[in-house]
């Protein structure tokens, strides 16, 4: 399920969880990791990563391999216990009833494979009747009700950015297959390939469902053409990253006046929002171009194309045939060899659909409590730190830095995991229904939404499941969240020295800190209202040198001719560089900070640089970076290593970089945000 927190910054994009693992760690920083024959200062991330790279090629059930993979590994593990447990003793209690039987539906696969495509041919049957565009459009409001999918926009309820004490629906861009608009519009190899390998896919899946050869190409060319008109009406991610232009009221009416094909009164209330007489459209354009295709495609289109929804969405929950042929489209894209085993995707699925379940099993067997008390001192003292830096910045003016030390004094915390659990009520869980437990999953999740209007915002509420190994700012909530899952090393360990800790999970803080004032971020207020506290002035100094952020990130290759994108990744790459600056002077003030003792050979400020560079050794195959390129808003590990690094003096005087080094920066260059 897709979560509905807007604009929340995570600290990696990165779908996996972890367990805490049992294994002594006696080096924190282990030279057998690193390869000394690169200079630090002429490549930092191999100078601290080099073996651990060469040792370390991606698996072949993998499309990358990372600090964050092998914790998500031990976690599949962990679960899995976990979840084998529950589904042979369900009876203990409702919670071991629900995770149970939802795994163990989810593991059968004799049941799974007799039924083919059964548990989704009546929709396919139902969507094989519709007769008129208003038919089209009831079948899109009740497929988003029971759960099935959500064609062709996005719509939810959640905070209103402008009024963040207020529920409000919220109507977004969609309607596309491939992870980017640019694969549709886009006409190098590598987007070319991809599309024709979607053709290929969408037919194959079509005939799997008993549609014959020629129908089946027919369908996947319509699909195709029409995904691709949507495609290029809709805004880049790169637009897609301004709040103010994602931020269009409009009354009910007033929009359908927009929109004479689709009226919003009858459809929101098709859709079960009867009380609301506003709402937000992230991207009003997409859906006037929305309105005018309705009537102007044949309705047999608009019947392949939802019926390919309700394809795509269960193909990995039916039989073998549909996992495999979509496993085999997922190859073009990521470049992955091996399916990854059965076991270790469905403890993902399950802690997907319910997580909050799951994770009091988790949290019971495997989190400390001990470290919530430590984490919260080290969050502490990174707000500290935070408050002098603001207070010390040269560029901007004492009334906007009282309204910056406003907002950072009023962030909420939240480590661990949820002090108040979703219990799910009403879901229905069968050990003999995979996909009907899905659809019953997700019919919750999006009415767990709409009763939400007119109701008071509930603050507490997550977006992370505990195992989860990530963390995240919210600016409308102005809060920040580490789940239990990313308070273990390289992040963070009980007996580690402090520069591990503030290099790992004190540069994590920093990080999530920092995105309530990156390039986003600074626009939400210290109630997380999208309200502008700026001077002018302290504005205009801002994007100057956020600009040039842009500029050193613009000039990273990612792969043969593939550059990052700086407008992409601008908030990212703030918020790694303001939250290491952050780290590196919460832990000056630490005994180790001050002292110069050596460990294992090295002093404690090169600890604290290689603990951050640790966390960020990572192999992926060429396909993924590709993919990841132009979908994921962070920089890769190599770049979030040595992109910060060189604009702190730290770390020239740690590993003695000096002119003619290749990371070498003229002092002038160098960027200080915050
Ligand atoms: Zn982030």
């Amino acid at each position: 399920m897709k979560k509905n927190v807007l604009f929340s910054c995570v600290f990696a994009l990165w779908g996996a969880t972890s367990m805490a693992q049992s294994a002594k760690i006696t080096q924190y920083i282990d030279p057998a990791n690193m390869d000394v024959s690169v200079k630090p200062g002429d490549d930092f991330y191999r100078y601290a990563n080099g073996a651990w790279i060469k040792k370390n090629p991606v698996p072949s059930s993998k499309t990358r391999w990372s600090t964050f993979a092998v914790l998500a590994e031990e976690a599949s593990t962990s679960l899995r216990m976990l979840l084998e447990d529950a589904a042979k003793n369900p009876n203990k209690s409702r919670l071991t009833q629900m995770v149970g039987e939802f795994y163990a539906s989810a593991m059968d696969t004799v049941n799974i494979n007799k039924k083919g495509f059964i548990p989704i041919k009546a929709d396919l049957d139902r969507l094989a009747k519709l007769n008129s565009h208003a038919d089209v459009l009831d079948a899109i409001a009740n497929m988003r009700v029971q759960g099935i999918a959500s064609p062709l926009f996005g719509f939810s309820v959640s905070q209103d950015s402008k009024k963040v004490t207020e529920y409000i629906p919220q109507i977004g861009q969609g309607g596309t297959t491939l992870p980017d608009r640019d694969y549709y519009l886009k006409n190098d190899a590598r987007s070319t390939k991809i599309r024709a390998a979607y053709l290929e896919y969408v037919r194959d899946m079509f005939k799997l469902t008993g549609v014959d050869d020629a129908t089946a190409t027919q369908n996947a060319a319509a699909i195709m053409a029409l995904e691709t008109q949507l495609a290029g009406a809709q805004m880049s991610r790169v637009e897609m990253r301004d709040p103010q232009k994602l931020y269009n009221k409009f009354f009910v009416a007033d929009l359908s006046k927009t929109t004479p094909s689709m009226n919003w009164t009858d459809l929101m209330a098709k859709m079960k929002v009867t009380t609301a007489d506003s709402v937000i459209v992230s991207n009003p354009k997409f859906l006037r171009f929305v309105d005018s295709l309705l009537p102007a495609t044949p309705v047999s289109t608009w019947k392949s194309y939802l019926q390919w929804y309700v394809i795509k969405n269960s193909a990995t929950y039916l039989s073998d045939d549909f996992v495999k042929r979509n496993f085999q489209f997922n190859q073009v894209l990521s470049g992955q060899k091996e399916m990854s085993p059965r076991w270790e995707r469905m403890s993902g699925l399950t802690d997907n659909t319910l997580g909050e379940l799951l994770g009091q099993l988790y949290v019971e067997k495997y989190f400390k409590p001990e470290a919530k008390q430590r984490m919260l001192a080290l969050v502490t003292n990174l707000q500290q730190a935070f408050e002098e830096r603001i207070k010390q910045l040269d560029w901007m003016t004492p009334d906007t830095k009282t309204r910056a030390l406003k907002k950072l004094g009023a962030f909420s915390k939240k480590i661990g995991y949820t002090d108040k659990w979703k219990t799910y009520d009403g879901i229905v869980i069968k050990r003999d229904d995979l996909v009907g437990n899905l659809r019953s999953a997700s019919q919750w999740s999006y009415e767990d939404r709409v009763k939400r209007l007119g109701k008071p915002v509930d603050k507490s509420e997550w977006g992370m499941t505990p195992p989860t190994i990530n963390a995240s700012y919210s600016p409308v909530r102005n809060d920040i969240t580490f789940p239990a899952g990313i308070l273990q090393f390289p992040f963070f360990d009980f007996n580690a020295d402090d520069a591990v800790n503030y290099g790992g999970i004190g540069a994590v803080i920093g990080h999530e800190m920092t995105h309530g004032f990156d390039d986003q971020g600074r626009q939400f207020d210290a109630d997380g209202n999208l309200k502008d506290w700026w001077s002018e002035e302290d504005a205009k100094k801002f994007k100057e040198r956020a600009d040039k952020v842009v500029e050193q990130y613009n000039g990273f290759t990612v792969l043969d001719t593939l550059h990052l994108n700086g407008k992409l990744t601008l908030g990212e790459n703030i918020a790694d560089l303001g939250g290491l600056s952050m780290a590196y002077a919460a832990f000056k003030k630490t005994p180790q900070g001050k002292s110069n003792k050596k460990i294992d050979g090295f002093t404690p400020d090169q600890r604290f640089f290689l603990g951050w560079a640790q966390v960020w050794r990572g192999n992926s195959l060429p396909e993924t970076s590709a993919q990841l390129v132009l979908v994921d808003p962070h920089s890769p590990g190599e770049y979030r290593t040595n992109g910060t690094v060189i604009h702190m003096k730290a770390f020239y005087d740690a590993f003695n970089v000096k002119e003619g080094d290749k990371m070498y920066v003229p002092v002038e260059k160098r960027i200080v945000i915050w």
